[in-house]
């Protein structure tokens, strides 16, 4: 049965019930283990319970979201029910005809009894079949998900498996096209995917959520035989169909992201190299390969830097590679997308204005950096995709640190600032697929590094990085999981600060009041959140002196006078106001 496409639009009181029953299904989802998390951990470590009710619209102004923005952003009970094991994506795309069809086949453990399982594909596309074994299952089509029947209870405990084939011609969608035919500048066929944001099910069937990954996955693209496609994981093997056609099958050893699948197909040609044993696959258009070559150097320093701070390259068995594609770039698990015309900077842009963007390849730095931080740790709802881009962009910084040292490294972190907008929070409401706006990049890295000085001792801050990302690797967590770590780990109520960057607009401002003859400050913060609290280096430049303001007036003695007296706002991400 196939529901009309577009939906009459609901009325609130239904969204809010229906939010409602997302969020109850969230909380027993995370009561459950999880499948993508290391034996020894589970997907949250905090109780639901304790989380902060993310109810509170942070724009009562935006519109509602849509029908389908909640199916695919509510982790409902037809998604709760089950725990993704394994996929096997195997397609065949036809460029001539801009045609893709195939199957996916989804393996699942049925953590409910139950009848039915939510998946996800976009409309434009037909379901042929979705079989169990040989038998056809039922579905029902809506607003993009696809709710699947069994004839017979699924047994919690139990793993089953589904083929779902389907066909189309895929649209081009979003900021980076979903999945676009292209031709490359000598008119050679270039297919590619990149479907963060509207997510994977733009071309291909799957659960489309951020929550729950499957462990493994193989891919299976079968392209005209002049072509190479560049997926995922280790290459396996190529073979010719024999009817001009040759499939390429690469294999995923490790959890990964919906959005994080991805095609490259064109008329690529590859350079190899490793770093220790880890091999190192770059792949480009032939006329780019001699500055790839120069380029793509960079690759190694930038695993270097990343593995020092936080350990081994999470996907060792995959390998690393570098794909050339016709946008900017995406980070794609062990699949990098790089688009960024073999340029430093941005585009070749000092993008920082601090003249220090321009010593490296941001979009190998950033971008790789996502495989610490996006694809190795993942958000469980796009609402706190700081956790992606926030931390990756704070990696940048530490690639300068690592390079350059750390005056050149909070240098270019205080570049970002000019790009904060403060305007809302970073930390967008839950369970509607809703992706914060930019602030998650520069405030949420300027957030981090105002931390580093909040504990104030770089022999703790290190090992306190390293050991926060080894805890969560593999998994999908919120922030309310950091904010423990980071609370349990320093000793510190970090607390406050998180959620003043996070869940507010605006930063902590720190009011200072100077009498009519120097020798006293009174100070305080004026912040959101009524607890806020945060130790900050204050007095003359060079001969810091820390001070504890809360948000309640104290005072201190200085024979600094009112314009003498600074704050280290270069390492305290903060506002100040002299009076
Ligand atoms: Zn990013």
């Amino acid at each position: 049965m196939r529901f009309l496409a577009s939906q009459p639009a609901l009325p609130r009181l239904v969204i809010l019930a229906a939010l409602f029953v997302g969020l109850l299904s969230a909380q027993t989802a995370q009561q459950a283990p999880s499948q993508t998390a290391a034996p020894n951990a589970t997907i949250a470590t905090t109780p639901a319970a304790a989380q902060k009710p993310p109810a509170k619209p942070n724009n009562p102004t935006l519109p509602a979201p849509t029908r389908a923005a909640m199916l695919r952003g509510a982790y409902g009970p037809y998604r709760a029910n089950n725990d993704l094991l394994y996929y096997h994506l195997d397609i065949r795309v036809d460029p001539e005809r801009q045609f893709i069809s195939g199957k996916n086949t989804i393996r699942f453990r049925i953590l409910k009894d139950g009848t039915r399982i939510q998946l996800d594909l976009r409309e434009t596309f037909n379901i042929d079949k979705i079989l169990m074994g040989a038998t056809p299952l039922k579905y029902e089509r809506d607003s993009g998900a696809v709710f699947v029947d069994f004839p017979q209870t699924l047994h919690a405990g139990q793993v089953y498996s589904i083929d779902f084939y389907y066909s189309g011609h895929p649209q081009e969608i979003g900021r980076f096209g979903g999945m676009t035919f292209k031709k490359d500048p000598a008119g050679r066929v270039w297919i590619n995917t990149a479907c963060e944001g509207d997510g994977a099910s733009v071309w291909w069937p799957n659960k489309d959520q951020w929550r729950d990954e499957v462990e493994s996955m193989d891919i299976s693209v079968a392209i005209p035989n002049n072509l190479v496609d560049v997926s995922n994981g280790k290459f396996v093997a190529k073979t010719d169909l024999g009817d001009g056609y040759t499939r390429w099958d690469w294999h995923v050893s490790y959890p990964i992201n919906n959005y994080d699948v991805a095609l490259n197909i064109g008329s690529y040609v590859r350079f190899s190299d490793k770093l220790d044993e880890l091999p190192l696959d770059f792949y480009v258009l032939p006329e780019d390969l001699d500055k790839a070559k120069v380029q793509f150097a960079q690759a190694k320093g930038m695993l270097e830097a990343f593995q020092h701070y936080f350990g081994e390259y999470p996907f060792v068995k995959d390998g690393y590679k570098l794909v050339e594609v016709p946008y900017l770039g995406m980070e794609h698990q062990s699949a990098v997308a790089y688009g960024n015309g073999f340029t430093n900077g941005y585009m070749g842009r000092d993008w920082t204005g601090t003249g220090i963007s321009l010593r490296f390849d941001f979009i190998i730095i950033h971008e790789s950096g996502h495989e610490w931080f996006g694809n190795s740790i993942t958000a469980a709802d796009p609402s706190d995709m700081w956790i992606h881009e926030g931390w990756t962009t704070y990696l940048e910084s530490l690639y300068v640190e690592y390079r350059w040292g750390k005056a050149d490294a909070i240098k270019y972190l205080n570049g970002d600032k000019a790009k904060v907008k403060n305007l809302q929070p970073i930390i967008t409401e839950r369970g509607v697929n809703e992706e914060p706006d930019q602030d998650q990049y520069f405030k949420g890295a300027l957030m981090i590094n105002t931390l580093r000085s909040v504990v104030n001792d770089d022999a703790k801050w290190w090992p306190l990085l390293h050991d926060f990302y080894q805890h969560f690797k593999y998994q999908n967590i919120m922030t309310e999981d950091v904010v423990a770590y980071f609370n349990q780990h320093t000793g510190m109520n970090l607390t406050p600060i998180f959620d003043q960057y996070l869940r507010h607009a605006q930063i902590p401002r720190l009011e200072l009041l100077f009498g009519e003859e120097p020798g006293m400050v009174m100070y305080k913060w004026r912040a959101d959140e009524d607890d806020f609290a945060m130790p900050v280096r204050a007095g003359k430049p060079g001969e810091w002196q820390i001070i504890h303001p809360t948000t309640q007036w104290q005072w201190m003695k200085t024979p600094l006078t009112k314009d003498e007296f600074q704050v280290a706002t270069d390492l305290y991400y903060v506002d100040v106001n002299k009076q």
